[in-house]
């Protein structure tokens, strides 16, 4: 927060700079539109726009020339393109912009050929209270780019700052179950070969007496969900036959509160430390135990019937339905979730909250087969995820950038990018690359690449969509002033080529950590092992030359390349423009001149020195390390990424995009977090061991993270389910299924391969 107020208090008086002139010429609005008009159109051999509704990625210069002459003729410009430039805008910007899982030429021409909503009578569609940036706008530009792009996924966009809270509590009378359906019981949907009980159908033998559960006392009486052991030491089962089937004993179940208190076995209770807290039955969930809930329901709830019946319980996915049937009254069926357009709640809600937490169905159905809790499949929750879950989790993930880009559109900023493979190494399946605003810590900008190959060329790749989203000057166009990136190969040349206006400084810590690891190689050569005491503050000498050379390449070279005297005992020397002595105190210099090993000119060690200080690329890079800028903002993001994504799991397309977007909305929902307080009001700390500096250090406590979008995007599944949205997110078409550069071969062959090698093996030992 306070980061962004120093911001905030600068740019109302920055105006918008004017914007210089790109070396390429910018398309126009009817170019493009021209030029999505022309992919739509059938060209005989290359190009069938009934196949797909993503973009032609053909070759031929016969389809591209046909494009040129099609934009010039209807696209009402002066300016010539090439067929490398129609064609380079079409996968650079149009394909990148327009995805075919995002609805790909239908949602360009939705975007591009209808006409633009009048821009002053369009209502801000959101108000910032609404949404938890807590972070103050600035006024978006007269056209604001969410009337351009409408939105792709759903004709009725999700609203989420109306969706009340109340929707998802509000139960609806259930639709009608039809019974043929849903005969899965619970020893089937499991497996289990454990379960000996008996939940179904199940035929109560005694009656009960019916005068106990009534009269005056009823209200001192407890009923509990979970069976509590009773006072009876040897009562410890409590299957079907001890309970319900010998009337002469006491009633368990009906426990008064003050019998429960005075209980002699005081070391089991000790063991029990939550406390009861009074809980409202609106809006929650809990869990309820088959032979308690059994207890309900065995006698006919008619008051003046009340007698034994037969219960018939189903269970579907998480839901159960109880049916009653008693000799003389009619049968009644009770429901234990509520039912939107015939699904159960739980069946849609637990699959979602799922995803939202960063779990994994695995291991929650592990947890439920421990707990014999009744769940549904693997399938259905992919089906619930790729339906309703991921569409809303695209939707809020849009929603929340456009805050994110109206904030940015004040005047230049200053962004900060990374890539991130999902696996460790160099064999990444997906690499997502993202661009953070410099001073809030927002993130703007989230691609996936996973077309290129190596990871070297999809960080260059990723860099590349990212820009060109923000920059464009018919799409975002935000005023980019300066982006910071580690030193990728790939990734400045880019920058030189095709961002020529924007200026790219290196992260100084991935220079830091470069120049370190050189150092440290070096001090292990021959009669170089001096060098090693002096790696630490070689390296401290790089951090405070960026830092304080008041933005002059030179001046950082000359300070930089003056470790080669300072090591040799020499501080004040001649022949530079900006630096000529050491900075360091003279009185330290004395006090170290007797303790410290100073190396001899031209010795093995300095020589190797100079080798790392001099090396060409690295005093070449200086130029760009002078604005002393570090992209370690983005290290905080990626942990919140490991909790949505861990790397050792893998994820198809969709899932891994879902998992990104969630780390974005819940990175950006609590930047600025501040540090949390005691209850005296002192400031929190925790004492953490450092396995780096090898030590115990100071770490500040931060204030809990705000997770009310869960519940917003809890909300608006429900919404979608009661809207009858059922769009699935679509996989991209243009993506191999199998990462495998390979065929996938037979399974049956590759089987009776392995056996025969196995064969071998044996037979060679
Ligand atoms: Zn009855
Ligand atoms: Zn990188
Ligand atoms: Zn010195």
């Amino acid at each position: 927060m306070e980061r962004f107020l120093r911001s905030s208090g600068k740019s109302p008086g920055k105006t918008k700079v004017v914007k210089k002139k790109r070396h390429r010429e910018a398309w126009s609005r009817k170019e493009t539109r021209a030029l999505i008009q022309f992919c739509s159109l059938p060209c005989e051999g290359c190009w069938d726009p009934t196949v797909s509704e993503g973009w032609p990625g053909t070759k031929s210069s016969q389809f591209w020339s046909k494009a040129v002459k099609y934009v010039r003729q209807h696209g009402e410009s002066t300016t010539l393109r090439t067929e490398t430039a129609v064609r380079s805008h079409v996968n650079k910007y149009l394909n990148a912009r327009y995805p075919e899982c995002d609805g790909g030429r239908l949602a360009a021409e939705k975007a591009f050929c209808d006409p633009v909503p009048g821009c002053s009578t369009t209502p801000d569609p959101v108000s910032p209270d609404s949404f938890n940036l807590d972070l103050p706008r600035t006024p978006a530009s007269p056209c604001s780019h969410s009337s351009l792009l409408g939105n792709p996924l759903s004709s009725t966009p999700m609203d989420f700052s109306t969706v009340s809270h109340s929707t998802l509590l509000e139960s609806p009378i259930p639709t009608p179950m039809d019974f043929s359906t849903c005969t899965v019981s619970h020893s089937t949907l499991l497996g289990s070969p454990l379960s000996s009980t008996p939940m179904n159908s199940t035929t109560i033998p005694g009656r009960r007496n019916v005068a106990t559960q009534t009269g005056e006392d009823e209200e001192e009486k407890v009923m509990s969900s979970t069976p509590i052991k009773g006072k009876n030491p040897m009562d410890m089962s409590f299957t079907p036959s001890s309970t319900y089937s010998t009337p002469g004993k006491k009633d368990v179940s009906w426990y008064p509160d003050s019998d429960h208190q005075s209980s002699s076995d005081d070391e089991a209770e000790d063991l029990c430390q939550i406390a009861e807290e009074e809980c409202s039955l609106d809006g929650k969930r809990f869990i309820v135990f088959g032979e308690k809930l059994k207890e309900l329901f065995e006698n006919c709830r008619n008051p003046e019937c009340g007698r034994p019946t037969l219960i018939k319980s189903t269970t579907k996915g998480s839901a159960l339905s109880i049916t009653q049937t008693c000799p003389k009254c009619p049968p009644r069926t009770w429901r234990s979730q509520p039912y939107d357009k015939r699904m159960a709640r739980g069946n849609l809600l637990i699959p979602s909250a799922i995803l939202f937490t960063g779990g994994s169905i695995s291991k929650f159905i592990d947890f439920a087969d421990a707990l014999q809790l009744q769940v549904f499949s693997q399938k259905h929750f992919f089906n619930i995820q790729s339906h309703y879950a991921m569409p809303v989790v695209d939707e809020y993930y849009l929603y929340q950038q456009d805050l994110a880009l109206d904030l940015c559109r004040g005047g230049p900023v200053d962004v900060i990018g990374d890539g991130r493979c999902d696996s460790p190494g160099h064999c990444a399946k997906y690499l997502s690359y993202t661009l953070m605003e410099e001073t809030t810590g927002l993130i703007l900008e989230l691609v996936q690449v996973t077309e290129t190959g190596t990871s070297q060329s999809m960080e260059k790749e990723g860099l590349d969509r990212c820009l060109t989203f923000l920059t464009d000057p018919e799409g975002q166009d935000i005023d980019v002033q300066c982006v910071t990136t580690d030193r990728h190969r790939g990734v400045g040349a880019l920058m030189k080529k095709e961002y020529r206006d924007i200026d790219h400084q290196f992260d100084v810590f991935h220079v830091y950590k470069n120049v370190k690891k050189k150092l440290c190689g070096k001090a292990k050569l021959k009669d170089c092992a001096e060098l090693t005491e002096w790696t630490k503050s070689i390296c401290n000498h790089l951090w405070w030359c960026a830092k304080t050379c008041g933005g002059n390449a030179e001046c950082l070279r000359e300070k930089w390349t003056s470790i080669m005297n300072h090591t040799t005992n020499v501080h004040s020397w001649s022949g530079n423009q900006f630096f000529h002595a050491c900075k360091h105190k003279q009185a330290t210099q004395r006090q170290e001149e007797t303790t410290t090993k100073w190396l001899k000119v031209d010795s093995p060690p300095h020589k190797a020195l100079k080798a790392v200080v001099f090396e060409k690329a690295l005093l070449r890079d200086m130029g760009q390390m002078t604005k002393y800028k570090h992209t370690g903002q983005l290290e905080v993001y990626h942990n919140v990424v490991l909790k949505y994504a861990p790397k050792r799991l893998q994820y198809p397309y969709p899932g891994m995009r879902a998992r990104l977007q969630l780390s974005v909305i819940d990175h950006n929902e609590n930047i600025g977090r501040t540090q949390a307080k005691t209850s005296r009001g002192d400031l929190r700390h925790r004492l953490d061991y450092s396995k780096r500096q090898k030590r115990f250090a100071i770490k500040t406590v931060y204030e809990r993270k705000d997770y009310t979008f869960r519940q917003k995007l809890m909300e608006a599944v429900l919404q979608r389910r009661q809207d009858g949205e059922v769009r699935p997110m679509r996989r991209r078409l243009d993506l191999p299924a199998n990462i495998a550069p390979v065929p996938r071969p037979d399974k049956a062959e590759a089987l009776a391969l392995h056996r025969s090698r196995f064969a071998d093996r044996e037979r060679h030992t």
